[in-house]
């Protein structure tokens, strides 16, 4: 892909600790793209060199995005205009969606040249179940809103994935395990680099490991799906109440959308508690 690029925007992902995952679609774009956001120029500038290639750099962060954004979706009406974060896939607990948001809102080409991002790396690690899982990026660091954040989480049918830090490691496992009781999780590490690891276990023995021996290096969090026993306890009182004035599928439907649990798991459990009845 070495033609000019026809304008718009470009969303690149970048490697997350491995060199050799960037692509060569995301080398190419990085070299040719007119206008280059990055998050911290340093930390770009060191894939460029790695590249072999000197480009000047706009930033893109967090404290200017508000400002520079009009002026970028401006130019990418005839130029085009390359996103890439520190590290991994940008939009993903990074900065960018409003600048997707505001260039199709301007009609322009938003392509996306995608490659590595740590949630999805340490699912292919994990061995949790991947059929579904829900993303909720970097939990808050103060213990009651963590626990809050956990809470509304806690019936959700699907493998949890959050962003820690070291420090912060052994804190969120005592809150998960705290808040949504004992689950098979894994801590995956430092992926796609020289110590990469994922140690999997109970939140029981993951906490106990951690608590007062913090990791060192980037942390992706992976919890399992509750248990459907532990599911259909939770919705019987509600599916009980429903099946007294609906159909089994229409109980179903009703308590799946007030509760957000797996309408497919509540059907099964009416069936049951009608048999019962
Ligand atoms: N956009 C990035 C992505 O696609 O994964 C994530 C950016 S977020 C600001 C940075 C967090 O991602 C880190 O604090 C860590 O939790 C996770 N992370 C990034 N690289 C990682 C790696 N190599 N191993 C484990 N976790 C990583």
């Amino acid at each position: 892909m070495n033609a000019p690029l026809s304008p718009g925007l470009y969303i690149v992902a970048t490697p997350i600790g491995n060199l050799g995952d960037l692509t060569p679609r995301a080398a190419s774009v990085l070299s040719h793209a007119d206008v280059l956001c990055v998050e911290d120029s340093r930390v770009t500038g060191k894939l460029l060199n790695h590249l072999g290639v000197k480009r000047s750099m706009t930033n893109y962060h967090d404290h200017n995005a508000d400002a520079v954004r009009p002026g970028l979706v401006a130019r990418m009406g005839s130029e085009s205009v390359a996103l890439v974060s520190d590290a991994g896939t940008p939009l993903i607990s990074d900065p960018g969606y409003k600048l997707v948001r505001d260039a199709r809102a301007a009609g322009h080409n938003v392509v996306t040249v995608p490659g590595a991002c740590a949630a999805i790396a340490g699912l292919t690690l994990a061995g949790l179940p991947t059929d579904r899982f829900l993303f909720g990026g970097f939990l808050p660091v103060k213990a009651k809103a963590k626990a809050d954040a956990i809470a509304e989480l806690a019936h959700v049918p699907a493998t949890l994935v959050f962003y820690e830090s070291g420090p912060r490691l052994g804190a969120t496992l005592a809150a998960l395990l705290n808040v949504l009781g004992d689950r098979d999780a894994a801590v995956a590490r430092e992926l796609t680099k020289a110590y990469e690891e994922c140690v999997t276990g109970t939140l029981t023995d993951l906490a106990a490991r951690y608590t007062d021996a913090p990791p060192k290096g980037e942390i992706v969090v992976l919890v399992g799906p509750p248990a459907v026993r532990e599911v259909a306890i939770d919705s019987d009182a509600a599916l009980r109440e429903a099946l007294t004035r609906l159909s089994v599928g229409r109980a179903a439907s009703e308590v799946a959308d007030a509760t957000g649990l797996d309408r497919r798991t509540l059907y099964a459990r009416a069936l049951e508690l009608k048999g019962a009845a």
